[in-house]
């Protein structure tokens, strides 16, 4: 069971969904990652990690990992302003620059 926080910009159509329960992955021997979800099998293990998902408040790009596996920043501008999808109410949107983004309570949604 996993749920989606939904944030929303008042002043534009941008979204960004954050999971409660990340993007589980397993390993394959050479150390390649798969990312498994839900309703798949795998996703009910055994796993090996779990990443969260960023958000660049720069560009608006959605990415899969932990902040330190982008050292060198947005792969799409470059930008170190990466925030965990959990963290982002209050953050300033990145589409249009203006709204600030908040929970919306009327887009909880299970899976
Ligand atoms: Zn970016
Ligand atoms: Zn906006």
């Amino acid at each position: 069971m996993a749920s989606a926080t939904t944030f929303v910009c008042p002043e534009c159509d941008f979204e960004a969904l954050h999971w409660s329960d990340g993007n589980p992955y397993y390993c394959d021997p050479d150390g390649t990652r798969h990312h498994v979800y839900h309703p798949s099998p795998r996703s009910y293990g055994p796993l090996d990690g779990n990443d969260p998902s960023l958000l660049c408040t720069a560009c608006g790009q959605k990415l899969i990992g932990e902040v330190n596996d982008f050292s060198a920043g947005c792969p799409k501008c470059g930008s170190m302003s990466l925030v965990e999808t959990r963290d982002l109410d209050g953050i300033t949107c990145p589409a249009c620059k203006r709204g600030t983004l908040r929970v919306d309570p009327t887009k909880m949604r299970i899976s």
